[in-house]
C-alpha cells in the first residue's frame, strides 16, 4: 500500500474526532474578496520597512531560540490595552501565542480537558467548539434569540443549569455582530464557577466597553481575548493575547510549547504595534463604511442585523448558500456561516465595499 491509498478512515484516529470537518473558510483567488473579516488596508509603507528591518536585526540571531515568554512584546500589548482601557495591566497581565485561537486552545487545555465543560451562546464564532472538540472538552451551546441578540437571563440560567468550567462569550459576537453590555457580563461572571472568556477579537471596531474594565472585579475568573489579526491588520503575522490576572498566565505556561512565538513572529509583532495609532486609525473608515454599507443593504430590503464589528450580517434568503454563489459569479466573495437565511460580508474598502452593493443589487433583484 502506498502513502496515496491510506485514506482518514484507515488510520487509528480518535473515535471522538471521526466524521468532523475541519473549519474551512474557503481561500479563492476572487478581485473581492469579503469574507475571513480582516482589516482590507495593506501596512503602510513605513511599517513594511520596520518589519522588514526588525526581522533582518533577528535573522542574525536565528541559531538560537526565542525570549520564551516574549516579554518585551507583552510589555508592549500591555502599553497598547493601558491606553485604549482604563487600566495598569503588566506583561504579567498579558500573554500571546500565534493568534488568538492559539491563545484559547492554550485556555482550554488549562481550565477544560477530559470530563470538563465549555458553554457557548450561538450562533457565535464555529472555532470555540472545534476546538473544544480538541481538547476533548464536552461542549454545550445555548441558543441565541432569532434576532441574534444574547438573551441574559437564559444565558445565566444556563450557566447556573450546567455549570460549565469555561464560559465564552464573543463581543462583538462573530457572526452576528452584537456586543455583550459590561452589565450583562458581569450578571454572566457572576454566575460562572468557573473560567469566563470574552473573545474580544472585534473589540476595537465596538463602541462597548471592554471587559478589560473588569478584571479587578473578578481576577481569578475573567480572561479577555484579543487579537492583532483585525483592527491591527496583522492576520498574516499570527499574534493574539489575552488580559488577565498574573496567576492564569502562570497556569497557561503550563500549557504552552516552548518558544511557540518564534523570534520572527515576536519581531514583527513589535514593529506593528509601534505603528499601531496609524494601522488604527483605518478602524473610523471601516466602522464609517460599515454603517454605509448597512444603511444600503437596508434600502434595498434586506434584512441587516446590527454589527458593532467589521463585518454584517444580513438576509433572508430562501436558499443563501445560492446567493453566495451568486455573488461569487460576480467577483465576490462573501461568508456562508450556515446560518438558515444569512450571510455575512466583512467590511472592505470603499471600493470593495462599491462592488459587493453592486453584486448585492444584482443578488436583490434576481429571483429568490
Ligand atoms: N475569535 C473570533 C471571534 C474570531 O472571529 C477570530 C477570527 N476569525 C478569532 C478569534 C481568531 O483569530 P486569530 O487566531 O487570527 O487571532
Amino acid at each position: 500500500m502506498s502513502t496515496d491509498e491510506v485514506t482518514l478512515d484507515d488510520l487509528p484516529l480518535r473515535e471522538d474526532l471521526r466524521g468532523r470537518t475541519p473549519y474551512g473558510a474557503p481561500q479563492l483567488d476572487v478581485a473581492v474578496r469579503l469574507n475571513t473579516n480582516e482589516n482590507p488596508y495593506p501596512p503602510p509603507v513605513e511599517l513594511s520597512a520596520d518589519v522588514a528591518a526588525a526581522v533582518e536585526r533577528t535573522a542574525g540571531q536565528l541559531h538560537r531560540y526565542p525570549d520564551r515568554d516574549a516579554t518585551a512584546l507583552r510589555e508592549q500589548l500591555a502599553g497598547y490595552l493601558n491606553a485604549v482601557t482604563s487600566s495598569a495591566l503588566t506583561a504579567g497581565h498579558v500573554w500571546a501565542a500565534n493568534g488568538s485561537n492559539e491563545v484559547l486552545q492554550q485556555v482550554l487545555q488549562a481550565f477544560g480537558g477530559p470530563g470538563r465543560s465549555a458553554l457557548g451562546f450561538v450562533p457565535s464564532y464555529s472555532m470555540h467548539p472545534i476546538i473544544a472538540a480538541g481538547t476533548r472538552t464536552e461542549w454545550h451551546a445555548e441558543q441565541r434569540r432569532a434576532d441574534f441578540s444574547l438573551d441574559i437571563d437564559a444565558a445565566v440560567a444556563a450557566v447556573l443549569r450546567l455549570r460549565p468550567d469555561v464560559v465564552f462569550v464573543t463581543s462583538p459576537n462573530n457572526p452576528t455582530g452584537g456586543s455583550a453590555s459590561l452589565a450583562e457580563l458581569r450578571a454572566l461572571l457572576d454566575a460562572a464557577p468557573a473560567i469566563v472568556v470574552v473573545d474580544e477579537a472585534y473589540a476595537e471596531f465596538s463602541e462597548q466597553p471592554s471587559s478589560i474594565e473588569l478584571l479587578d472585579e473578578y481576577p481569578g475568573k475573567l480572561i479577555v481575548s484579543r487579537t492583532m489579526s483585525k483592527a491591527f491588520a496583522f492576520a498574516g503575522g499570527r499574534l493574539g493575547y489575552l488580559a488577565a490576572a498574573p496567576a492564569m498566565v502562570d497556569a497557561l505556561q503550563l500549557v504552552r510549547l516552548p518558544y511557540h512565538l518564534s523570534v520572527l513572529t515576536q519581531a514583527a509583532a513589535r514593529a506593528a504595534l509601534e505603528h499601531g495609532q496609524r494601522t488604527l486609525a483605518s478602524v473610523a473608515t471601516i466602522v464609517g463604511e460599515r454603517k454605509r454599507v448597512s444603511a444600503t443593504l437596508a434600502e434595498m430590503g434586506f434584512h441587516v442585523v446590527p454589527s458593532d464589528a467589521n463585518f454584517v450580517l444580513f438576509g433572508q434568503f430562501a436558499d443563501a448558500h445560492r446567493v453566495w454563489t451568486s455573488y461569487l459569479d460576480n467577483g465576490v466573495l462573501i461568508r456562508d456561516v450556515g446560518i438558515d437565511g444569512y450571510l455575512r460580508v466583512t467590511i472592505g474598502t470603499p471600493e470593495e465595499n462599491d462592488a459587493f452593493l453592486a453584486a448585492s443589487k444584482e443578488v436583490a433583484s434576481g429571483p429568490d
